[in-house]
């Protein structure tokens, strides 16, 4: 029988609710229990696939190809877990479903109302496929009191009523903040979050309480006695040096064995933490740093590039060394005054990330010529790895070369596929279709050949599989041209006709992947592409 947790937020946004999910459900899993985690959007969208990367981050592509929330990457990466498509549904998801049952006459006539019909279908949601795990941790995005979150939170209350006593748990993330002027941890916040939640019919179990200050005992009872809530259930969670220390430190704060305790188990084995203390020996004790040009579009926006600045950091614990990040906006080196190689020249390796979208592509193409020229570690990814291709594709005279991502072009180096093989059969798409859910989505197969750098990095591997989120391909067609001046096409579909990576064996290390390697990478597990670049940054840091 698997074991709900409810975990919302109450106060602000942004309390980091999808961490401590990752980390209460790491931290579970240390003791041996089976954890899933899934994510309740209350907004309208029904995926996040088509949100700019600038409200909500990036979008998490998961092995079955759902696009969501970036939470889920959290998740995977805490608990080694591979997500699907059935841990994130959104407001937008259910209604679509709902009103296309009412349209077809499956409600009979009856009236079509948020309670019962879109209480259950949450209910179901969180239900489904539970029945092989110990833990199952819901978590429920926005705030407490927010008005799209309602009919979530009326789920859950129903959901505790109807499951066993001792089968579901509320967790409560709040703030308490710090008033400098007075000197003052101030409770009332909590206090009103929680009335909030209570009036909502939830009684919370653990009060996890977000703050820049140390929490007294004395402040932790009085939160415990307005809130109605056990006092060793009210919880610290004071800022961490690194989101790496956390699920160490809510569990020196007592939080797993409080959610047990909560639950009435009392057997539970010692958690065997010593994947986490590896993780944190090697990310505050490296041996050296190297310096990664990340050069894309949404710079300014870490969040739009989450997966890949953790996998990069990945990479830096499996080589002991710290990796500094700079991001550069692209598009610089288009203007007359960007000095391109003032800017790339100290940088131990480059990197072209995924992105959409004509914006900053002559300068993306300009950072892969200043890495091959200068043999500087280049990785190109996704759209990376199409300007690395146009790129080269420039260099032996196919001066016209572009992507018809960026319009009508003669020399249509990547362009758009309009069908393509998956599990499922022969998918097709229309080239002018809708932008939602209209690409290559999920995980695909790939061969590498035999005896190329790739398959060197993959430990030997002839196929590998890896998750995918595009709509445009190289064109196989440009392979001979390409191959002829040192861009080998040294990964492809099985059915040879779609370029997954190309690399350069002329070059110390140079490689573009179709497919987004930084979505599996874990700090405990780091992804072999991420673990290779940063050694061969390394190496470059011992001779610039
Ligand atoms: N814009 C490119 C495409 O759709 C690349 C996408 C990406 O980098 N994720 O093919």
């Amino acid at each position: 029988m698997a074991r709900f947790i409810f975990i919302t937020g109450g106060v602000v946004s942004s309390l980091g609710k999808g961490l401590m999910a990752a980390s209460l459900a790491a931290l579970l899993q240390a003791r041996g229990y089976k954890v899933r985690i899934r994510k309740f959007d209350p907004y309208l969208n029904v995926d996040p696939g088509t949100m700019s990367p600038y409200q909500h981050g990036e979008v998490y592509v998961t092995d079955d190809g759902a696009e969501t929330d970036l939470d889920l990457g959290h998740y995977e990466r805490f608990t080694g877990v591979s997500a699907r498509q059935s841990d994130n549904v959104t407001s937008g998801w259910i209604y679509q479903k709902i009103i296309a049952r009412e349209r077809r006459g499956d409600y009979l006539g009856a009236t079509v109302q948020v309670i019962p019909h879109v209480t259950d279908a949450i209910k179901q949601f969180a239900l489904a496929e539970t029945e092989d795990l110990d833990f199952v941790l819901c978590e429920i995005g926005g705030t407490v009191g927010d008005i799209e979150s309602l009919p979530f939170m009326e789920a859950i209350r129903q959901l505790r009523n109807e499951l066993e006593p001792l089968q579901t748990l509320s967790v409560h993330v709040t703030l308490v903040p710090y008033i400098a002027a007075a000197g003052e941890l101030k409770t009332k916040p909590t206090q009103h979050s929680v009335r909030e939640l209570a009036g909502l019919g939830i009684k919370p179990d653990i009060l996890l309480c977000r703050s820049e200050h140390f929490i007294p005992q004395t402040e932790r009872n009085k939160i415990a006695q307005f809130c109605n809530v056990r006092p060793e259930a009210v919880i610290p969670a004071l800022d961490a040096p690194s989101i790496y220390s956390v699920p160490l430190q809510y569990h020196e704060e007592g939080l797993d064995t409080q959610v047990l305790r909560s639950f009435g188990i009392t057997d539970a084995p010692d958690p065997d933490l010593a994947r986490w203390l590896d993780v944190t020996d090697r990310y505050f004790h490296p041996e050296g740093e190297v310096t990664i040009g990340v050069v894309g579009k949404y710079v300014g926006l870490q969040d739009a590039y989450k997966s890949l600045n953790e996998a990069l950091i990945h990479g830096g614990l499996a080589n002991r060394v710290k990796v500094n990040i700079r991001w550069i906006d692209a598009e610089i080196f288009e203007q007359a005054d960007g000095d391109i190689t003032a800017q790339l020249e100290p940088l131990h390796a480059i990197l072209v990330p995924g992105g959409f979208g004509e914006r900053g592509s002559e300068g993306k193409i300009a950072s892969v010529r200043f890495a091959r020229e200068r043999n500087v570690p280049f990785f190109g990814i996704c759209l990376g790895m199409q300007m690395a291709c146009i790129e080269g594709a420039r260099a032996v005279g196919h001066s016209a070369a572009s992507s018809t991502e960026f319009g009508i072009t003669d020399e249509p180096v990547v362009g758009i596929i309009t069908e393509w093989m998956s599990k499922e059969g022969l998918q097709q798409r229309e080239a002018g279709g809708d932008l939602g859910g209209t690409m290559r989505l999920g995980a695909y197969p790939a061969k590498l050949a035999g005896n190329s750098h790739v398959s060197a990095i993959y430990g030997g591997a002839t196929e590998i599989s890896e998750r995918h989120r595009h709509r445009y391909e190289v064109n196989v067609a440009y392979r001979e041209a390409l191959e002829s001046d040192g861009l080998v096409f040294s990964g492809m579909s099985p059915d040879g006709l779609l370029p997954e990576i190309v690399e350069r064996p002329d070059h110390p290390w140079f490689v573009g992947v179709q497919f987004h390697p930084e979505l599996k990478s874990r700090p405990f597990d780091p992804h072999p592409l991420f673990s290779g670049f940063i050694a061969a940054a390394v190496h470059q840091s011992r001779l610039v």
